[in-house]
């Protein structure tokens, strides 16, 4: 279910280590790997196996000891500061606990990112303003634009850090436990939002997951780290975000006999 087969992320012989000369195993051992564009792929592993070094190494916020990583034909271990700029413009990143400034509404929360940008390329603030409303609406929000971020409930403002991560319309997103502090009816709602920006905005999304379910039900592959080494790739076969269990469901099958 690759949409065109060509690969916006390959990683090849990547190692990397946090200290230099240290014995210890690397935190990423000669990984090799490929992401499509236009996937949904999940990094599943346990604690400490390396998943968000390697979201980290994609984005450019740390480098790597060894091997290349290209994301979107740059090398971004040679990228400057400025390339490394543009770069990260074209990387939406979303994680566990998404931060809101609490003194803007929600519709300035997700502006940020657009008021961000270099002065030649920021649009007017009529286009701001549209792209904004847009893409609130794309994640079930418009209603929410001039609420503050302690009026919405956990799942919302989940939501509102997708926008805010989509908003410039980025190629890939980058998610770090998008779900792990939500119930399953609002990570329902959240996987939702992943889906569709694939299907409808062309994002390919690259998910860090401790939660098979979410891997079952959103990812086409899924790459499993072991103490930092590619353990394998798997094709997943694929359950429906939709048919996650209820929050009821699920009580009733971990807690009875
Ligand atoms: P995961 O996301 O799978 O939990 P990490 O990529 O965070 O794994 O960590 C992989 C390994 O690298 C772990 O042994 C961790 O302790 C180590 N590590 C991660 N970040 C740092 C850091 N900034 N400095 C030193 N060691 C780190």
């Amino acid at each position: 279910m690759h949409a065109s087969g060509t690969a916006i992320i390959a990683l090849a012989g990547v190692t990397k280590r946090y200290r230099r000369g240290d014995d210890a195993r690397p935190a990423l051992d000669a990984v090799d790997l490929s992401i499509d564009r236009g996937e949904i792929f999940g990094v599943i592993g346990e604690s400490g196996a390396g998943k968000s070094t390697l979201l980290q190494l994609v984005n450019g916020l740390t480098t790597a000891d060894a091997g290349t990583v290209t994301v979107a034909g740059r090398d971004v271990g040679g990228l400057g500061r400025r390339g490394l700029r543009e770069l990260r413009r074209d990387i939406g990143v979303v994680f566990q606990g998404i931060h809101l400034l609490s003194n803007r509404t929600v519709a300035a929360n997700v502006a940020l990112p657009l008021q961000l940008a270099p002065r030649a390329q920021r649009q007017s603030r009529q286009e701001e303003a549209r792209a904004v409303a847009e893409i609130l609406e794309f994640v079930g929000l418009g209603h929410r634009a001039h609420h503050y971020p302690a009026q919405l409930s956990g799942g919302e403002r989940q939501r509102v850090g997708l926008a805010r991560a989509l908003v410039g319309r980025p190629s890939l997103l980058l998610c770090d436990e998008p779900t792990s502090s939500l119930d399953t009816t609002t990570t329902a709602e959240v996987l939702r939002v992943l889906a569709r920006a694939r299907d409808e905005l062309g994002t390919t999304v690259v998910v860090i997951t401790h939660d098979l379910d979410v891997v079952k039900a959103i990812c086409d592959r899924a790459a499993l780290l072991e103490r930092g080494a590619l353990r394998e790739v798997l094709t997943v076969a694929r359950s429906d975000y939709r048919s996650l269990p209820s929050y009821a469901e699920q009580v009733r099958r971990e807690l009875q006999a």
